[in-house]
């Protein structure tokens, strides 16, 4: 790796080096055309790689801040809005726009809901919205930026969240249920129809993360797959968030916000008239707009059509069956809940093997593995390209489970121990503050990168002092509740 600069090169450089030193930092990274990496990316095959390159190129320098000036963008997401209502049962009457990604439309549907509940119910507070536990990420990050409350319902043992459980949760300041289809960690569907009922039947809205499925579940239903329903063709579902990024296999950059009607969309423009610069209106949370994404949108859903998809659709699923067959052959290991499409979480179902050291070892062979947590586990989304490369995936997983169950001392040291760590405090605000320590390291003037092989967290020594620690703020807490019962604050 060249070394960080600390200022702008004094003279003008070589493009052609430029584009070469760049090929070459490249060459460091994650090896996903070789099929290592089981998430980020979505890859068909390098001609379609090619051929996002070029639709994204050619709207490269354009800007969707103004649709005015660019009226092929503002076709572009007209078309990818109605295709994808389409696809998703949405009717005549659905509505959306184009994002930068599922964050951004999550972000926006919890900005909506919250202001559409401002004008309909003023007397709200404190709003909250009831998500289950399994719920993506960005709800979380939602809620905070837009200062409502989140309530996490449990799950049933198949993963999916208990539904009973929701409607207890439910009280006066709730302004929306939310459900996964399917969810990040174990590819599950929530029970979609039994939350759509209970939004009618306490007349609220209903928004479905279909990030992962929005592009993927229509086409395995069309290839004869018993799929529940999960889309607008529910009259409780009021929106639906769905990522071209992913299984639609556009450049990075794409993702939708669908809502049942304007009703609801209404609230998430933003509006300035006093604007010294000029009357100022978006719908969404970015300000200049790169045009490529959006292109390239466009060109993959056309390029693909509904063939293509289902054609994809069933070279990942036979994938995935590989896949899921081959971890059930592992006495060790089994598949968490029963996922539906080419997104599984498994974990180990044997004392004698620590799922994270199986990880680490799998890491060590090349592979790029997500971590589950609560419970602990690997994870897998199934692209295309995995087809070729699913065999030595399985090969290295048995060989890695065999190298556990022969080194117990695995699961204690290294990566292992650390992840193992932080999915186990109970305290979870001092792992929040320890990562969020590393973050400032990351983002320190030097810009390092945290050497996990390295950090004090691995280092034995240093779990046992932050686990006494951690039972340290354990008695100072229970001191304080005794000391304070009146005011304390567990949020
Ligand atoms: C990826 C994902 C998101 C968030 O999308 P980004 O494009 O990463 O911002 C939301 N929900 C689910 C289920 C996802 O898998």
């Amino acid at each position: 790796m060249s070394k960080n600069l600390s200022a702008l090169p004094k003279k003008s450089r070589n493009g052609t080096d430029i584009l070469n030193e760049m090929k070459n930092l490249g060459n460091g990274d994650a090896k996903w055309r070789e099929g290592k990496t089981w998430s980020l990316i979505y890859y068909v095959d390098q001609e379609h790689t090619n051929f996002l390159k070029e639709a994204h190129n050619l709207f490269l320098s354009e800007n969707f801040l103004n649709p005015m000036a660019f009226l092929s963008l503002k076709k572009f997401e007209t078309d990818i809005i109605r295709m994808t209502a389409d696809l998703l049962n949405g009717g005549k009457n659905a509505v959306g726009s184009i994002t930068s990604g599922g964050t951004e439309s999550i972000l926006l549907a919890i900005k909506t809901y919250r202001d559409y509940a401002k004008k309909k119910r003023p007397w709200i507070v404190r709003p909250n919205i009831i998500v289950p536990e399994t719920i993506h990420v960005a709800f979380e990050k939602a809620a905070k930026y837009f200062n409502v409350k989140i309530i996490h319902a449990p799950l049933k043992k198949d993963y999916t969240v208990d539904v009973n459980k929701v409607k207890k949760l439910i009280n006066k300041n709730t302004i929306l249920l939310v459900g996964s289809a399917p969810n990040y960690p174990q590819g599950v569907i929530d029970p979609i129809e039994e939350l759509s009922k209970l939004a009618l039947q306490k007349n609220l809205p209903l928004h479905v993360d279909a990030c992962l499925g929005g592009f993927f579940l229509p086409f395995l239903k069309m290839l004869g797959y018993n799929i529940p329903k999960f889309d607008f063709s529910l009259p409780g579902v009021t929106s639906i968030s769905a990522d071209v990024h992913k299984y639609g296999y556009a450049a990075k950059g794409a993702s939708t916000i669908l809502y049942k009607s304007m009703t609801y969309m209404k609230h998430q423009f933003f509006v300035y008239e006093n604007w010294p610069g000029g009357v100022y209106a978006g719908p969404g949370i970015l300000g200049t707009r790169a045009g490529g994404p959006i292109a390239s949108a466009w060109a993959s859903m056309n390029k693909m059509g509904e063939e293509g998809y289902k054609n994809l659709a069933k070279v990942v699923m036979e994938t995935t069956n590989k896949l899921i067959n081959g971890i059930n052959t592992i006495p060790e290991l089994e598949i968490m809940g029963k996922p539906v499409m080419g997104v599984i979480g498994y974990r180990s179902n044997s004392k004698k093997v620590n799922i994270y050291a199986v990880g680490e070892i799998m890491e060590q062979k090349g592979w790029n593995v997500d971590r589950l947590q609560k419970p602990e586990g690997l994870h897998a989304m199934v692209s295309p390209i995995h087809e070729k490369y699913v065999g030595q995936y399985l090969e290295d997983l048995k060989t890695s489970v065999a190298k556990v169950l022969a080194n117990p001392g695995l699961a204690t040291s290294g990566g292992a121990a650390m992840y193992g760590m932080i999915a186990k405090i109970p305290l979870r605000s001092m792992v929040k503050s320890t990562i969020a320590k590393m973050m400032e390291d990351m983002y320190e003037v030097s810009g390092k990168m945290p050497d996990l092989n390295d950090t004090d967290i691995r280092e034995e020594k240093n779990i046992t002092m932050t686990l006494g620690k951690y039972y340290l703020k354990i008695i100072e807490y229970f001191a304080r509740v005794r000391e304070k019962s009146s005011d304390h604050n567990l949020d």
